[in-house]
């Protein structure tokens, strides 16, 4: 099996029809590394033909719920699905706690994980498999925002409003998935020479990275977190770009060979 990056939801964090929340799964040499568990990922995981004892690491972007809320059901199919190695779920620092403590509260207590659970915070740079994967969690700036800000001081929430995207480097392949971003700003200057680049719509000027595109060396774009009122225009931009094999919008289950 080439390296594959599978998209397993591609919605945004709207109401949606049509699509799962945000997920996605890189398969390296027959390990399973999963990307975001929004709400339906674990059953597209399924429905993909993928095995649940394959997978060893989760990254987590953030904790809006379209990124995060199927992550108890995840574990929960991962404890049911025979015998496996370790599992590690790297967060942002701030969801360690809540995260633990709502994984308790759903009866996922440690004492029933026989296969080794770790909960940890994200890395600069995490080097998988002797070198031959390299995650760079790079912090984004999605959930700064003065609403945010303001309730956190206002309230003493313990918030830290951290986010992430993710530079992977897998074997000789490189790729960047953004979840979601303030702004393009945050994630400009690491959109240079990739084979794959798997990028939110919802947050960015559309048009200002599709203009960049040949400048900035990248093989393949995949845009995602897909409102189904948004889906319309989206493709009327993308279909104007004359090259259909660089520029597409995801669709849900879709495998893509970077
Ligand atoms: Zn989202
Ligand atoms: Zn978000």
């Amino acid at each position: 099996m080439p390296l594959t990056f599978t998209i397993l939801g591609s919605a945004s964090g709207l109401p949606s029809k049509n699509r799962n929340c945000s997920g996605a799964v890189l398969q390296y040499k027959g390990r399973l590394l999963l990307f975001d568990c929004g709400s339906g990922v674990t059953r597209a995981f399924l429905r993909a033909g993928l095995r649940l004892s394959d997978v060893e690491y989760v990254f987590i972007s953030h904790m809006h719920s379209d990124h995060v809320s199927d992550l108890p059901y995840f574990i929960q199919a991962v404890k049911h699905s025979g015998p496996r190695g370790p599992l590690t779920v790297c967060l942002p620092e701030e969801a360690i706690a809540p995260v633990s403590n709502l994984l308790n509260a759903c009866y996922l207590f440690p004492e029933k994980i026989d296969f080794g659970l770790t909960i940890a915070a994200h890395q600069d740079k995490a080097t998988l498999y002797d070198d031959e994967v390299i995650v760079n969690a790079i912090p984004n700036k999605h959930l700064e925002h003065e609403i945010n800000r303001n309730i956190i001081a206002e309230s003493g929430y313990p918030n830290l409003m951290q986010s992430y995207s993710f530079a992977i480097r897998a074997g000789d392949r490189s790729i960047l998935y953004t979840s979601d971003l303030l702004s393009f700003d945050d994630i400009a200057s690491h959109v240079y020479d990739l084979d794959l680049l798997v990028i939110e719509t919802t947050h960015i000027d559309l048009k200002r990275l599709i203009e960049s595109i040949p400048d900035r060396r990248i093989g393949r774009v995949v845009l995602t977190h897909i409102a189904d009122e948004d889906e319309k225009r989206i493709k009327n931009i993308v279909s104007a770009y004359a090259d259909s094999a660089v520029l597409s919008v995801a669709e849900e289950g879709q495998a893509i060979i970077p």
